[in-house]
């Protein structure tokens, strides 16, 4: 397959989840395997074939006979160790024959974990002959997965925001959020409920400090009393200063189960609705029933200088009506995020597309992810790096030299463009009468036949563009 629409030409479809099992059935079975391998070997008028490998971090690893995120060897291009992901070292490539060589050693060890773990977190053959430096970084999904990243982080800092917020206000005699530009009554009752429930951990720590200063003065009477003359300690005494003990520290654990019981829900944080309703204001929508996760068109409208600007804006403003002695504290995670997702911004442009680049090209991208890259490790340290970052941060500038192009020529795009192509011409198709035997197969071959009269180069050529 072409990885460039409308050239690609799917030339093999397969109904069924991704496992390795099916992938080998797939693949394996029909022979694909087998022609894809000789394929480079193999040459068109003269021209020989250029035999690439694309696809998301997911089935990259699958292709490639490698275990999951969670191995302690998670690269699909280096064997960086997964402690050793936060730090700027430059560790060993992957070669296509050290797989095959780690997969023996695994198989006649009877696949045990250790023995995956201990050869590169490699778990089963790989499936292509194809060598690692024509294995494309999943472009789309390195985009996908470090801004989704980068946002969750987001959120979570104004998670705390929001609740320090809440807390502030539930201090302060009249505290009103009715000038929130967001409605968010549930924010309001949620603070007069932290201002009841303070209340409520006042009068039990009160009475707490009531039960321990009585406890004392009784400890002071019995320590007075045995000075003027010694004498046995007074049982009753003791046992009632024991018991004032007792009753205090019951009511300090009340008071502190109180407080711990209250955190404010994500619905109730004027911050967070305020992020998403500035999202739409650039057509962003995240679907509740797909995880609220962004896809790739939201990515790119996301990581325009003027949106994810006015995204950080739209926060301190929301914070200076809830309550402007907390601005200070929004400003601080503005300028976090915004020079963060500056740097990002600059390297996914210079990286998500299929035109050629220049030597100059690749050094400003390389410079644009040091900044970037030193930014993180600076103001998030405590923040694990993703196996995608690392792939942005150690492999896409060495993918870029060896085909001096962005990675939408050979990168996963054209393949996630077919699902789309593929959704349209089944809803087409589907109502057309095939008979009672396997509908569902039936109707997959149409969508590959119609697929073919598309796409063919001849057909393409000859009527398409007429
Ligand atoms: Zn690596």
């Amino acid at each position: 397959m072409m990885p460039t629409p409308p050239t690609t030409l799917s030339f093999s479809a397969f109904d069924a989840s991704e496992s390795v099992a099916n992938l080998h059935l797939a693949l394996d079975s029909s022979g694909l395997v087998q022609q894809i391998n000789d394929l480079k070997n193999e040459s068109w008028r003269g021209k020989p074939f250029e035999v690439s490998l694309c696809g998301d971090y997911e089935i990259l690893r699958k292709f490639l006979g490698l275990q999951g995120a969670s191995a302690t060897y998670p690269c699909t291009h280096c064997l960086v160790h997964k402690n050793d992901l936060n730090k700027d070292i430059t560790s060993t490539p992957r070669t296509i024959d050290q797989i095959v060589s780690d997969f023996e050693k695994v198989e006649s060890q009877g696949f045990k974990s250790s023995a995956k773990r201990e050869n590169n977190s490699i778990s089963h053959k790989p499936f292509f002959n194809i060598p690692i430096n024509k294995v494309c970084p999943p472009a789309l999904h390195i985009s996908l997965g470090i801004w989704q990243k980068f946002f969750t982080l987001l959120e979570r800092d104004l998670q705390e925001l929001g609740e320090a917020i809440a807390d502030d206000l539930a201090e302060k005699e009249s505290s009103s959020s009715s000038s929130s530009s967001v409605t968010c009554e549930a924010f309001d009752t949620y603070v007069q409920s932290i201002k009841q429930i303070k209340q409520g951990i006042r009068v039990k720590r009160d009475n707490a400090d009531n039960l321990r200063s009585e406890a004392l003065d009784i400890e002071f009477e019995m320590m007075s009393q045995s000075l003027l003359a010694p004498q046995e300690p007074d049982m009753e005494q003791m046992k009632e200063v024991e018991e004032l003990h007792r009753r205090a520290s019951n009511l300090e654990k009340e008071a502190d189960l109180l407080r711990s019981k209250y955190s404010l829900e994500e619905f109730q944080n004027p911050l967070l609705t305020k992020l998403d309703v500035t999202l739409k204001e650039f057509k962003v929508r995240r679907q509740a029933y797909f995880g609220r996760t962004f896809c790739g068109n939201h990515v790119d409208k996301c990581l325009k200088p003027e949106n994810y600007t006015r995204l950080l804006e739209s926060v301190v403003e929301e914070t200076r009506k809830l309550d402007s002695d907390m601005e200070d504290r929004a400003s601080i995670i503005q300028m976090k995020y915004l020079v963060l997702f500056e740097h990002f911004s600059k390297c996914h442009r210079h990286y998500s597309h299929a035109r050629p680049v220049t030597t100059q090209d690749i050094d400003t991208l390389e410079r644009g992810i040091k900044d970037l890259m030193d930014h993180f490790l600076k103001k998030f340290p405590n923040v694990r790096i993703t196996p995608k970052m690392h792939l942005l941060w150690k492999h896409v500038p060495c993918f870029m030299k060896e085909t001096m192009h962005g990675l939408g020529r050979y990168g996963e795009q054209g393949g996630e463009q077919q699902h789309k192509i593929f959704n349209e011409l089944t809803r087409r198709l589907q109502g057309i009468q095939r008979g009672q035997k396997e509908p569902e197969l039936q109707l997959l071959l149409s969508v590959m036949e119609e697929h073919i009269i598309i796409t063919h180069p001849d057909i393409h050529v000859n009527f398409m563009e007429e």
